[in-house]
């Protein structure tokens, strides 16, 4: 049995992982303090309810199941909660991490896939962002993430800790059979608050800022799909049984659209309308963020087939109304 362990199993994206780690032959467990998860979300491997404030509870499921290697995506990850209460996101994320960081090498596994984000470049308009670009975090989330890398890289030094780092873009979909999808509670993300909207269980979504300086005002992003995401985190694992070493990789397809654009999709896709009005800039926000690189593609294999804005809404809208979001 090719145990892997993977916190935040019982989140979004590591849900989706879990599905995918499944179907290629690898029997993922899931550790999760179900504050951001949903235990129902664990459907394809063992479940293991734990923080990773715990060291001692992390120690104790390394021995039990000896995974051959760890995916991390367990995290605090609203940009805005992260600039009201920064200390929560450097202790949770960046102390959590360095307990799991520490108890994976004391248990002698030593290949780390960790879920790090865009949000870490920061705001560098008119930049082209690849993975040499410069980091500078404008928010407490990227910041967090930002300090769990410099983390692995010493870690790799000490304790020769091979590390992929996936620094994801604005991830998006969900899984096409509906088996899994997201489900924040409380929803921040701009797709599913849209398609709230729009069958009525929210109000009318807010436009965070129209006066930034992109063609129609409104922020520009790179949305790449979940399952598009995690097949990237397979390959990433295949990576690191060959020894190949550690090394970045930016997730995204390299389109952006704006607010706007998403919104046009979304009707286009739905055939409904989508209420909205315009609001102020939320803090934290960045102009734009998108992926300059296709070093994934090249160095991976990675081949994105349902990261167009048509197959992300669509499918997100499959999960919508299955109706586990209402739950
Ligand atoms: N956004 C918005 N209204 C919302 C939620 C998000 O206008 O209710 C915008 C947000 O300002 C950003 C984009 O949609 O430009 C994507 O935001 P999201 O929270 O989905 O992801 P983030 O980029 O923060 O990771």
């Amino acid at each position: 049995m090719t145990n892997v362990l993977v916190t935040g199993g019982a989140g979004y994206i590591g849900s989706h992982a879990c599905k995918a780690l499944r179907a290629a032959g690898y029997t993922p467990v899931t550790f999760d303090n179900l504050v951001t998860g949903w235990e129902d979300a664990v459907k394809f491997g063992p479940f293991e309810k734990g923080d990773l404030l715990d060291r001692a509870r992390i120690d104790e499921v390394f021995a039990k199941y000896a995974p051959i290697a760890v995916m991390h995506f367990a995290a605090l990850s609203q940009v805005g909660e992260s600039m009201q209460v920064p200390g929560k996101y450097w202790r949770n994320n960046v102390v959590g991490s360095l307990n799991l960081i520490e108890a994976a090498v004391a248990a002698d596994c030593h290949n780390f896939v960790f879920s790090s984000t865009c949000a870490t470049y920061g705001d560098q308009d008119n930049v082209v962002l690849d993975e040499n670009s410069a980091q500078h975090p404008i928010n407490a989330y990227g910041a967090s993430k930002r300090a769990i890398e410099d983390i692995l890289r010493d870690f790799e030094a000490s304790n020769g800790l091979n590390h992929v780092i996936f620094r994801y873009f604005n991830v998006a979909g969900a899984d096409p059979e509906a088996e899994v999808g997201e489900h924040h509670q409380p929803e921040t993300h701009l797709i599913p608050l849209m398609l709230d909207a729009i069958d009525g269980k929210r109000d009318a979504l807010t436009i965070f800022g129209t006066d930034y300086e992109t063609p129609d005002g409104t922020c520009i992003r790179d949305y790449v799909h979940v399952c598009d995401l995690v097949d990237a985190h397979v390959l990433g694992l295949k990576w690191l049984e060959k020894d190949k070493g550690s090394r970045v990789f930016n997730l995204g397809t390299g389109s952006g659209f704006s607010v706007r654009e998403v919104i046009d999709h979304s009707r286009a896709v739905t055939n409904r309308a989508v209420p909205f009005n315009e609001g102020a800039r939320r803090p934290g926000d960045c102009t734009k963020l998108v992926s300059g690189s296709t070093r994934a593609e090249q160095e991976l294999g990675w081949t994105p087939t349902r990261s167009t804005l048509q197959t992300m809404i669509a499918d997100a809208w499959k999960w919508h109304q299955t109706g586990h979001y209402d739950k």
